[in-house]
């Protein structure tokens, strides 16, 4: 009888795509859904900030309190910031960095405990064949980044910039599309850098799945304002591109963009996202509060600048000091509750700028059905805005065309 493997996966889409190459590398054992019955434990884990690493933490504490007996190994980024303190202390078995993840049977046969950070430089060339419990598929197109944003650790555990192999990325779509899969999201660690390391882009890349047969959208991660070129700018208009882009601001008061060390400049910023907009474009961005520097009235100018921009989502944090980066050593720092605060600020006004846009959309909402929860339906539209579908017919997995349904404070809602 086969060990069973449970995969704990924190963080970004990225992860979830690493998570899946390792689930489908691995021979010699089963996945369990089933923590309590697994005889190994894998963490695929994040330390973008602190909060992330006491997730970990707290997940591990967790485990060890429930006498589970099953080795727990530890991966993703946080592999190489607390990977050795963790095995030190006994708390994990093993410790292998993300490039290791394909040699999963022997990382977990591993009789001695064992850290082995692997190559920051490393490509991955697998093609997985599913997206266990999903119905759209997450593809990791690049790795690594080469800016050098100064509260950022991501380089400095996932590398510099590198592109997955074109060819591979296409006969991965197609894989996917054969297998039923029609969404697809675009995902790394600075999605926007892809092709810059062979002579490729994000743009041609795009067009060329368009091509796939099966392919209905495209969806990307986060990129940056700097690289939305004009030759991404000729795709916009595409039927198979989705009606929302998520571009990294991180900050919207021009001081605070020199002080983290951020290519984009908040003039040109605005200019981008009114661009969008006026193309139908739902906007998302990320934001971190509470950076060292973020005077009162740095803050203020922030806040006057956000309320003319048209976002509609927002991914925001309170700023976390990284040890090692160069933000770590910045004065004068901003009191905790303060930078709380100004989060909630922020997110309470695109949380009502996100209604407001869904209030005035008068189209139709073309909506991939994701999950059943609760008697309900749950799904996301072209503009990346959740839908709750009441039926009797079992949607999930399907395609439906909304016009006619609800908007509501957290949602949109139809019964079809
Ligand atoms: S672009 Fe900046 S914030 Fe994003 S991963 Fe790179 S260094 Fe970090």
């Amino acid at each position: 009888m086969k060990k069973k493997v449970y995969f704990k996966t924190f963080g970004c889409r990225t992860n979830l795509y690493d998570s899946q190459v390792m689930m489908s590398a691995m021979k010699d054992y089963e996945i369990t859904h089933n923590e309590s019955e697994a005889d190994a434990i894998v963490i695929n884990s994040c330390t973008v900030t602190n909060g992330a690493d006491t997730h970990v933490r707290t997940y591990i504490s967790g485990v060890e309190k429930s006498h589970n007996k099953a080795k727990i190994f530890l991966t993703g980024c946080g592999a190489h910031t607390k990977g050795e303190s963790l095995l030190k202390e006994g708390r994990v078995h093993g410790v292998f960095g993300q490039s290791e993840k394909q040699k999963i049977d022997t990382l977990l046969k591993t009789e001695q405990p064992f850290y082995d950070p692997g190559d920051l430089n490393h490509i991955d060339d697998t093609v997985v064949n599913e997206f266990v419990g999903k119905s759209r598929a997450f593809i990791k197109i690049q790795e690594g980044c080469n800016f050098r944003c100064s509260y950022c650790i991501i380089p400095y555990v996932r590398g510099d910039a590198r592109s997955m192999d074109e060819e591979k990325i296409l006969e991965q779509i197609s894989t996917l599309a054969l297998n039923g899969f029609g969404e697809f999201i675009l995902t790394g660690t600075n999605v926007g850098s892809y092709g810059q390391d062979r002579r490729s882009s994000l743009a041609r890349l795009m067009k060329k799945m368009s091509q796939i047969r099966g392919v209905r959208r495209i969806r990307l991660g986060s990129v940056e304002p700097i690289q939305i070129s004009d030759e991404f700018k000729e795709i916009l208009d595409e039927p198979w591109l989705e009606k929302h882009m998520h571009i990294a601001l991180q900050h919207t008061a021009p001081q605070m963009l020199k002080l983290m060390n951020r290519r984009n400049v908040y003039k040109q910023d605005r200019e981008l996202f009114e661009f969008l907009a006026s193309k139908g474009f739902a906007i998302g961005t990320d934001f971190i509060t509470g950076h060292p520097g973020e005077s009162e009235e740095l803050w203020s100018e922030a806040m006057q600048n956000a309320r003319e921009l048209p976002l509609t989502h927002l991914h925001a944090f309170t700023y976390s000091k990284r040890d090692g980066t160069p933000s770590a050593t910045m004065k004068p720092e901003v009191n905790g509750k303060v930078a709380k605060e100004r989060l909630h600020e922020i997110e309470s006004l695109v949380q009502e700028k996100n209604l407001a846009f869904r209030k005035s959309f008068s189209g139709e909402l073309d909506v991939l059905i994701e999950s059943y929860k609760d008697g309900l339906y749950h799904g996301l539209d072209q503009h990346f805005n959740k839908i709750v579908v009441d039926s009797k017919e079992d949607l999930v997995g399907n395609w439906i065309n909304i016009s006619k349904y609800e908007v509501r404070e957290d949602a949109n809602y139809a019964c079809i």
